[in-house]
């Protein structure tokens, strides 16, 4: 009962105070069909497999996708920097993709337990709820130094980034569109999108899978869909038989007239008849329209029709892009991302990003090193480390040792690094081949580089201290933070975890409590992005 009288608080505000946002515009059907590519299916285990077992038994298809973003062409500056959303800071995209897989994959699931609404009002066939078993899987995400690509004309400028190199994966080119929320060629191998919106996504995904618009035609229409249902309203407001034929959609409507006079609450005079979009039965929650109620995962649908549609052009079109079908667990994925004008020759310190990694619980990371010989050999490796990797900061220098998740490589050398992710049934790997320049950064506790760490900032007072200590640091972007306090005299350090995570850019204010220390020096670590920054005091 609870959920549906949220359906209906939901539909009631939709239609007296839902209007469509003029920016949410799918452009796809502006745009030509993309020629099909020709497959070897041989060369790929899902292909030729049958549809009917994947729908019937509502088993999952991970499809692999790559996340293009884009930046200044000299390498500098946010994301779509050119245009008004999808900026991003570069060293954020790689949680975004796996936020965007994650949360697209999220509305897919809750999809599965939905009806497509109002088919026997508007009569086309009814349908029970269809389960929706297509997932993404991230495979890469690349940032791109090509300005043209940050705000573009719709359709344009996607060639190079869909062609034999990115062939491989299914793409998401995230941009900024004039006149437009997003789009993707019927058939074709990518969209662009200006938003990370979940529906938006899915909605354009379907398009690549020949799903059309659920917008107008009638029952049988121009969707090739009989139980995907019509929408166009005509209204006899007067009840005079002089019938309004909008060819409007019956979503995302105002109840009134441009006078204000309300449509829904016939009066007798101006209203005889109230307006069809009042009744909520013709709300459309399709994934396929620009429709609000299509937006919630916990009302929006695709009918049985759309998936079949979907799951067939997947398996005979695009059946190299399957990573898996009905795994065990969800299938991990690796991945090593910097920003791009990292110079592994020239900077004596750079991150590398693994936050584009999916689906694992545990990751390690190792490092060979090139010999003399031409062979490589191991040089360091971590232990399995539990939860998602995150980010590995590199610094360039003599005497290589590991500290609070810092790695100083030697310079002159050459390594492949390895991040390895898995979970309970499934595993991946990426590798990072890079040669290091003649950096020496030396065995000092503030580097060249601080990062986005605020060292003018970093304060900790009272010194000396006979009761808590106040804790003060700043960062001009977000970072993973680890806060360690410790007994200089023991060398043992513990991690404040409440106080410890992913922080946005700001100020940050803390009081340590240290009366788990002795008396007599110790430490404060602040490790931002890896990156250690050490603050001594006296406990009294
Ligand atoms: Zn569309």
């Amino acid at each position: 009962m609870k959920h549906l009288l949220t359906l209906l608080l939901l539909f009631t505000t939709i239609i007296v105070f839902g209007q469509a946002d003029p920016g949410d515009y799918c452009a796809s059907d502006s745009l030509a069909t993309s020629p099909p590519v020709s497959l070897d299916k041989s060369a790929h285990p899902f292909c030729n497999l049958g549809v009917p077992d994947i729908v019937n038994n509502c088993k999952e298809v991970y499809v692999k996708v790559n996340v293009h973003f884009f930046v200044n062409d000299d390498g500098t500056g946010l994301t779509a920097g050119n245009g008004a959303s999808n900026q991003l800071e570069q060293r954020d995209v790689f949680q975004k993709a796996d936020d965007l897989v994650y949360f697209a994959n999220q509305y897919m699931e809750d999809i599965s337990s939905n009806k497509q609404l109002n088919q026997i009002p508007w009569g086309a066939d009814t349908t029970s709820a269809q389960c929706v078993g297509l997932r993404f899987l991230l495979d890469e995400v690349f940032i791109h130094r090509d300005s043209n690509m940050d705000l573009i004309n719709i359709g344009g400028h996607n060639d190079q980034y869909v062609g034999i190199n990115y062939r491989d994966a299914y793409n998401i080119l995230a941009v900024d569109i004039r006149r437009a929320s997003g789009y993707a060629p019927r058939q074709g191998r990518y969209m662009v999108v200006r938003s990370f919106d979940q529906q938006l996504i899915v909605h354009e995904f379907g398009h690549s899978l020949l799903l059309e618009h659920t917008h107008f035609g009638n029952s049988n229409g121009d969707d090739n869909c009989f139980d995907t249902p019509w929408y166009k309203w005509e209204y006899d407001r007067y009840g005079d038989g002089s019938v309004i034929d909008s060819k409007k959609t019956c979503w995302n409507v105002s109840n009134r007239d441009a006078s204000g006079t309300d449509l829904c609450t016939p009066n007798g005079t101006t209203v005889i008849n109230p307006h069809p979009c009042c009744d909520s039965s013709t709300v459309n929650n399709n994934v396929m329209t620009y429709s609000a109620a299509a937006q919630s995962g916990s009302i929006a649908a695709l009918t049985p029709c759309q998936v079949d549609i979907a799951m067939t052009e997947l398996l005979k079109e695009k059946c190299d892009l399957i990573a898996a079908i009905e795994p065990i667990c969800k299938p991990v994925s690796a991945h090593i991302g910097y920003k791009p004008n990292t110079d592994f020759s020239q900077d004596c310190s750079w991150t590398f990003y693994l936050r584009g990694s999916t689906n694992e619980t545990e990751h390690r990371i190792s490092y060979q090193k090139l010999q003399p010989d031409g062979t490589y050999s191991p040089f360091l490796d971590s232990d399995w480390l539990p939860g998602r990797a995150r980010e590995e900061r590199v610094v360039v220098g003599d005497d290589p040792y590991i500290k609070h998740g810092t790695v100083r490589l030697p310079s002159n050398s050459t390594y492949i690094m390895t991040l390895t992710t898995r979970n309970n049934c499934d595993t991946d790997h990426y590798r990072v081949e890079f040669t290091t320049g003649a950096c020496d950064v030396g065995d000092q506790d503030d580097s060249p580089n601080p990062g986005p760490f605020h060292t003018e900032e970093f304060q900790a007072y009272p010194n000396p201290s006979n009761g808590p200590i106040t804790l003060e640091y700043g960062i001009a972007s977000s970072a993973e933070i680890e806060i360690y306090v410790g007994s200089n005299a023991t060398n043992s350090f513990e991690l404040i975890a409440d106080i410890s995570g992913y922080k946005l850019a700001g100020s940050y204010h803390h009081q340590l409590d240290l009366s788990f220390l002795p008396n007599g020096a110790g430490t404060i670590v602040v490790v931002v992005d890896g990156y250690p920054f050490y603050k001594q005091f006296v406990k009294q």
